[in-house]
């Protein structure tokens, strides 16, 4: 599995790269793009998409593999709700926004790459296991409608009788009934094939290390192997790599590394201990139809360091096990760590650089596999011709 920090090979089956065509054998050097898109994560995938979708030449380069960042172990939750945080009023609008939007960008990707991607919308439960948990997801719950979300307070004897995994310690609970997950794995998956049949290529183990220079501006990058890839516009689309040193100092984003630790366990399909999205204080799970379950994730400031700890799994274990005392019977398949793509005020950034030519898609933080293809709208929209300046 090409993620970061992963003690275990994933199940094959559930990989990325068995999808993903080689691409690599594809002349590059030299080759003129109207855009080369930097980063094989769900953000410059998808935006790679829609850039060939609106009829310009693209292309991708990943320094290792499709999906090998964040985006290959993120749970795939689409909850704007869960993710709501007072004074994060603009991108709750966003991820409402992008929530709405998301059923159909599924739908025309499915059909593009002849693919599923696992996306459900089943809701989710937030539960408290005990009685302070209890009164600090009232005050969650206050605070969603007072921002006029979809939530709607649960008795425990309600919250059991939508999810009978439940420990018996459920103290209550509150329903999100639009939130929705996808298979980030298989969404990757989907976006490489539908590249493939736009005929955009990714080339893969093509690390950028320098931004070629053009009119004062950027006009391409260059490759570690020393090949050149011109193009009007440099999609900076790195996640929590992105304020790298080869680009030039103005163009570089406030981004940080914010580490997640994640679990993958595995039971029969249709007998998960939950249905939905649960959700408790401090972790999650997300049933898949195909009997993966996620659990996730830690939130450390932690630098570049990507590894997998024992404290991370035994906290993620330990707190899953309060809410579903039955996903002691599952598998434990993986267990992996990913560096999300954190900005100072939380915000995404998709649109124009500071440089003439660099369009950045970044700074997706805990919802890039949610914003992803309102981040590919921005960055179309951002290479409008006629809005290049001189
Ligand atoms: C544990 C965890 C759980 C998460 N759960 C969710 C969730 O439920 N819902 C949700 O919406 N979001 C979730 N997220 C957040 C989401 O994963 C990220 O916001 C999103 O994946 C960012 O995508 P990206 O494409 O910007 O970055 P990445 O997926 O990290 O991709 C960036 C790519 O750029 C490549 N790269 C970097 N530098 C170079 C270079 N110089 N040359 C070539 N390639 C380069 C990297 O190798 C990498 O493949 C989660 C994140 C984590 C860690």
């Amino acid at each position: 599995m090409p993620a970061q920090g992963t003690w275990r090979e994933a199940d094959p089956r559930q990989t990325v790269e068995r999808h993903v065509p080689d691409l690599n054998d594809r002349e590059l050097d030299g080759e003129a793009y109207d855009a080369v898109v930097v980063g094989a994560g769900v953000i410059g995938l998808t935006c790679a998409w829609h850039a060939a979708a609106a009829g310009h030449r693209v292309c991708v380069v990943e320094r290792d593999r499709v999906g090998a960042g964040a985006s290959g172990v993120a749970a795939g939750m689409l909850a704007p709700v869960g993710e709501a945080v007072p004074g994060e009023e603009r991108l709750l609008e966003q991820n409402l926004k992008a929530a709405k939007a998301y059923p159909e960008f599924v739908a025309r990707l499915e059909s593009a790459a002849g693919m599923e991607t696992g996306y459900r919308a089943d809701g989710a439960l937030h539960v408290a296991l005990d009685r302070d948990e209890a009164e600090e997801l009232r005050r969650r719950h206050e605070q969603h409608r007072s921002l006029g979300l979809a939530s709607e307070w649960l008795t425990p004897s309600r919250c059991r009788e939508l999810e009978p995994g439940l420990s018996p310690s459920c103290a209550g609970g509150v329903l999100a009934p639009d939130e929705a997950s996808i298979d980030p794995r298989r969404l990757l998956a989907a976006l490489a094939v539908a590249l493939e049949k736009a005929g955009v290529p990714i080339h893969e183990g093509a690390e950028v290390t320098a931004a070629l220079p053009h009119e004062g501006g950027m006009g391409g990058v260059r490759l570690a192997d020393g090949r050149e890839i011109h193009a009007r516009w440099t999609v900076l689309a790195a996640g929590a790599w992105s304020a790298a040193k080869w680009l030039p100092d103005e163009g570089r984003p406030a981004v940080r590394p914010v580490k997640g630790q994640v679990l993958r366990l595995r039971g029969r399909p249709g007998s998960l201990p939950c249905s939905r999205i649960v959700a408790s204080e401090r972790v999650y799970m997300v049933p898949r139809a195909d009997g993966e379950l996620v659990v996730g994730a830690t939130v450390e400031e932690q630098g570049f360091d990507d590894s997998v700890t024992a404290g991370g799994v035994l906290e993620l274990l330990r707190e899953a096990f309060r809410a579903l005392p039955d996903i002691a019977e599952l598998e434990l398949v993986e267990a992996s760590a990913g560096l999300r793509p954190a900005t100072p005020d939380n915000l995404p950034l998709a649109g124009r650089g500071s440089v003439d030519g660099l369009i950045v898609a970044t700074g997706h933080f805990r919802n890039g596999v949610l914003l992803a293809p309102a981040a590919a709208e921005a960055v179309v929209e951002a290479m409008v011709p006629e809005r290049v300046t001189a």
